[in-house]
């Protein structure tokens, strides 16, 4: 939330100043995100949103994208070698070029279920050169063992992706494939995701979340030689952020009380930020992608208004 402390450094200024440009860039653009990711997440409900963002950024930071947007809530990223570094299988559909080269979607589908289909799940892109119902119901006739469709239509073609995705539905339950989920991708975002909810399984986002708007965290000194001094419109003195025990009240204290009664509940709140390098030295090991992320999504989600 605004205005509460998330990192502390003490020490001479010399040793720590040429840090405060990268610092910022891995806090601000990270956390906008997993912030993001967690916002899409919220929207999507109880259906998995997987990272598909990758193609929308440069490749020196695609593994980082990709680690924050898993850590704030996605389910999973489409990108192997982010997906190594967090301990995770990769994520992702038939691509569009398999099919154009195939030159049809049940060949390209019923290829890769022989394939792979005893190892992973067998997703079929049905918006290629026919019409998304048609090739969903031709994909699952043919393809025994097929789990999803995903419907992918470019914005061009679209109407309503709500409306295409309920045909889609509905024909595949006439027919008796009730089993084959629907997965959908293309443009879309926390405004979007809610109404298709009732229809969809799964998303595939990307932009939205690789392309979040930054988190503006500021560095600022706060103290010199342990007395309180800071620039006009920033709070002085070294602070601590209390999280209730009980009733998840947040509060920005100074620093260095180890627990605080909540004033709204008298519960035990406890300090958030703990020691983590001392003079120079790590403290404790990083933890994994995956103990951050079910932290992270455990958290009450607050929005903004
Ligand atoms: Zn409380």
């Amino acid at each position: 939330m605004p205005y509460e402390p998330v990192m502390m450094i003490e020490g001479p200024y010399r040793d720590f100043s040429p840090l405060e440009t990268p610092l910022l860039g891995l806090l601000c653009q990270a956390s906008g995100v997993s912030t993001k990711a967690r916002v899409v997440s919220e929207a999507a409900k109880d259906n998995p949103v997987f990272h598909f963002g990758s193609r929308r950024m440069h490749p020196a930071i695609a593994p980082m994208i990709g680690r924050s947007a898993y850590i704030g809530g996605c389910d999973g990223v489409a990108v192997s070698e982010t997906a190594r570094q967090l301990g995770l299988e990769p994520v992702g559909t038939i691509p569009h070029a398999l099919i154009l080269i195939l030159e049809d979607s049940t060949t390209a589908t019923g290829m890769f279920e022989e394939i792979f289909g005893a190892e992973v799940n067998t997703v079929a892109l049905v918006d290629t050169f026919g019409d998304e119902k048609f090739e969903a119901l031709e994909n699952a006739d043919l393809i025994e063992g097929l789990n999803a469709v995903r419907l992918d239509t470019p914005s061009s073609r679209r109407g309503s992706m709500l409306e295409i995705a309920k045909e889609v539905r509905w024909e595949l339950d006439l027919h008796g494939f009730t089993n084959v989920d629907i997965f959908i991708s293309g443009g879309l975002d926390e405004e979007s995701i809610p109404e298709l909810n009732e229809v969809a399984d799964a998303y595939g986002v990307g932009t939205a979340i690789s392309n979040a708007p930054v988190v503006d965290f500021s560095l600022d000194i706060v103290e010199i030689e342990g007395e309180p001094a800071s620039k006009r419109g920033k709070k002085s003195g070294a602070k601590q952020l209390y999280i209730c025990n009980n009733c998840d009240s947040r509060l920005v204290r100074k620093f260095g009380e180890t627990e605080l009664k909540c004033p709204r509940c008298e519960g035990k709140a406890e300090p958030i930020m703990k020691k983590v390098i001392e003079n120079g030295k790590k403290l404790k090991g990083y933890p994994e992608a995956k103990k951050i992320r079910n932290y992270s999504i455990s958290q009450p989600f607050i929005q903004e208004s």
